[in-house]
């Protein structure tokens, strides 16, 4: 199968079209592996992790790319701000960022659990931003935190606690 057509098709044709200049402009060649793995990454809804893609890869597509050449070819789509790369403290996740809409990502700090967060108001702040001293081309916002499943836990481990130390009294 190939992934260079399929669902998501207008948004396929937008980054091939903006790889293509990125490409041309500095020489690199056009090899139908870069153009499948984009084609992948269009294809994936979430952040997502190499591992992730790799497997999407090996499922959907008919080119086996090894992991070197994924992690260079997504590091080539980082540079030609096809992809967000978020470095996180545990891993490094990604994200397609053809459309270059404003993110807003929650960072579980106890799992490293990594989602998005989609609010109308917080996006419209992150377009709005202006400022002479910066130019924003990528604009990310993260907000480092617990997930649910963690703060459950934390909270379930201090009820823990107390527990014992009544009963020891
Ligand atoms: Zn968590």
């Amino acid at each position: 199968m190939c992934l260079r057509m399929d669902t998501n098709g207008s948004l396929y044709v937008q980054a091939k079209t903006q790889l293509t200049e990125y490409l041309e402009k500095r020489h690199m060649r056009k090899t139908p592996e870069r153009f499948e793995v984009l084609g992948a990454v269009c294809q994936m809804d979430d952040i997502f992790s190499i591992e992730q893609l790799s497997e999407k890869m090996r499922k959907d597509s008919s080119f086996q790319v090894s992991r070197v050449t994924l992690f260079n070819t997504l590091e080539t789509f980082v540079d030609a701000q096809l992809v967000i790369k978020h470095t996180l403290q545990r891993a490094s996740l990604y994200e397609k960022s053809i459309d270059k809409r404003p993110r807003v990502c929650m960072v579980c700090h106890q799992c490293g659990l990594v989602k998005r967060l989609e609010k109308v108001e917080v996006t419209r702040f992150l377009n709005e931003i202006k400022t002479r001293q910066f130019f924003v081309r990528q604009p990310v916002l993260y907000l480092h935190g617990l997930c649910r499943k963690c703060e459950m836990a934390r909270r379930k481990e201090i009820k823990m606690r107390e527990k014992k130390l009544t009963t020891k009294k």
